[in-house]
């Protein structure tokens, strides 16, 4: 397994990686994007075992619904790409279990390389979403066909890829690429129906990073954001070569549906599972904002949070149908339950705005305007901010403002607008979740409860 600083010292492995049109020398000692990596790092120094056989519980593959109710806080306490890596094992196992008696050369490629990912204790990052082009044309009728990657050449030990993935979470950060087909393929479709893992490093790949890191000298007013933030890397594979054991699928089109779907579900499932710890941190951010206002008591208020309450609820009920109601690959490895996940998740994602709503709400007009620490410092002004802010002698003011400081940033600031869009499109838009969580849904069941009472036929059995 890797310390922390064995992490960092992994990273100057010579990547092409860019940030505001410079290419960052040395990534660990960025400031901006070094702060990425030493979260990382905390990630893993927490779970490091030094016993020479040792292999990192982050990247285990699940075989019970107990395993994955113990994975899941596991990846969150972890940090994000712990979870990215993890996502990108498990779809490859979902993927394998989905092939099995297909394609066993390529399912024993993807066993060898998930072994070698946990004896080495690397960091996978998922890429799936492509440049796209025109989106109502498909791969092949693009007029640049490097909209989607391809395969331009096919050499005796490998294949040399083409294209571009887009808004990949962490991948300047970890070591790996795992890069699939971000849909299903079709007949004509061959050159586009590529899977593999691509190391970081490798000659022809560049990664831009965008980031929404405060760029603030003195972040105490950004509590979360300053904690948390894992640029998205803009991938360009400028024809890559990837040697044949890294190929997980070429030119298979019916299989290329197989790894979009595995990674939609994990990737919903890690989304759904952080959506249910936020829904927590905003039911309690509407409590004791009400409390610091002198507003608790007041029905709307109350109404208001118990609205957030519900939703919590019932996000977190999902979650738990999702892994109590797992299924078991024919290879052991467990999966969640996709009606649970996809509905759980579209829920959460298509409310998570109304519950920041009633925040904001609630909290009034101090979250975008209340005094930073410094502020109050400030021999000056300070005590007349404290005073202003206060809510009457019990509430200090410096408290009710770092109360509208986490909101802020949480909800309305850079890290807050950036959630608002991440909620939307990761895991593959609401579009996408509406699509599987109808296609597992018990349609028949349902129009046989219809039909029984309407009086037009037998009531189904339980
Ligand atoms: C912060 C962030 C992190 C992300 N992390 C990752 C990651 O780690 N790895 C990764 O692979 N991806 C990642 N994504 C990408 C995410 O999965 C995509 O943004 C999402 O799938 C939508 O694709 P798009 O952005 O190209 O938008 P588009 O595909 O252009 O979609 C925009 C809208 O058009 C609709 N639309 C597009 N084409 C069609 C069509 N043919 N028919 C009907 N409707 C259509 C969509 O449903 C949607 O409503 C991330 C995205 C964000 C914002």
């Amino acid at each position: 397994m890797k310390t922390g600083n064995e992490y960092r010292d992994s990273l100057n492995d010579g990547r092409l990686t860019y940030f505001e049109g410079e290419r960052i020398e040395d990534l660990p000692g960025h400031p901006l994007l070094g702060q990425t990596v030493d979260f990382t790092a905390v990630g893993y120094d927490k779970y490091y075992d030094p016993a020479p056989d040792a292999t990192s519980p982050l990247l285990g593959v699940p075989q019970s619904a107990d395993d994955l109710s113990d994975l899941i806080p596991m990846l969150h306490d972890a940090g994000m790409m712990a979870h990215v890596t993890s996502t990108s094992i498990q779809t490859l196992k979902t993927a394998a279990g989905r092939m099995e008696g297909v394609k066993p050369e390529y399912i024993e490629r993807m066993s060898l390389y998930i072994e070698h990912a946990q004896r080495e204790d690397v960091r996978i990052t998922q890429c799936i979403t492509d440049a796209k082009g025109d989106r109502s044309r498909p791969p092949g009728k693009q007029d640049d066909p490097d909209s989607y990657v391809h395969v331009v050449d096919r050499q005796r030990d490998g294949v040399v890829i083409r294209g571009a993935k887009l808004h990949i979470t962490g991948a300047s950060f970890g070591h790996d690429l795992l890069t699939i087909p971000t849909k299903a393929m079709k007949a004509g479709e061959e050159e586009w129906s590529v899977g593999c893992v691509v190391p970081v490093n490798a000659e022809g790949v560049k990664i831009i990073n965008t980031t929404y890191a405060p760029r603030h000298e003195d972040t105490r007013a950004f509590p979360v954001s300053s904690q948390y933030h894992y640029p998205e890397g803009f991938v360009i594979f400028d024809d890559v070569f990837v040697p044949n054991e890294r190929v997980f699928l070429d030119g298979e089109t019916a299989f290329a549906a197989v790894f979009a779907h595995s990674l939609g579900l994990w990737e919903r499932l890690g989304g759904l599972s952080a959506f249910v710890e936020e829904a927590d941190q905003l039911v309690g951010l509407a409590q004791l904002v009400a409390e610091a206002n002198g507003t608790a008591g007041i029905s709307h208020i109350k109404e208001k949070i118990s609205e957030m309450i519900i939703h919590a609820t019932l996000i977190r009920s999902a979650l738990e149908a999702a892994v109590s109601n797992c299924n078991v690959g024919p290879d052991g490895a467990a999966f969640p339950n996709e009606l649970y996940v996809n509905a759980g998740k579209f829920h959460a994602a298509a409310n998570y705005n109304q519950m920041v709503r009633h925040l904001h709400d609630i909290a009034g007009g101090a979250v975008l305007t209340a005094p930073v620490p410094a502020d109050f410092e400030n021999e000056e002004v300070g005590e007349l901010a404290r005073k202003y802010m206060a809510a009457g002698n019990e509430v200090d003011g410096e408290y009710r403002s770092s109360l509208m400081h986490a909101i802020r940033d949480l909800t309305a600031d850079a890290y807050g607008g950036w959630k608002f869009v991440t909620n939307i499109q990761a895991g593959g838009g609401l579009y996408a979740q509406r699509i599987v969580t109808r296609r597992h849904y018990d349609l028949d069941g349902a129009k046989a409860k219809a039909l029984a009472l309407a009086g037009l036929g037998d009531a189904p059995a339980h």
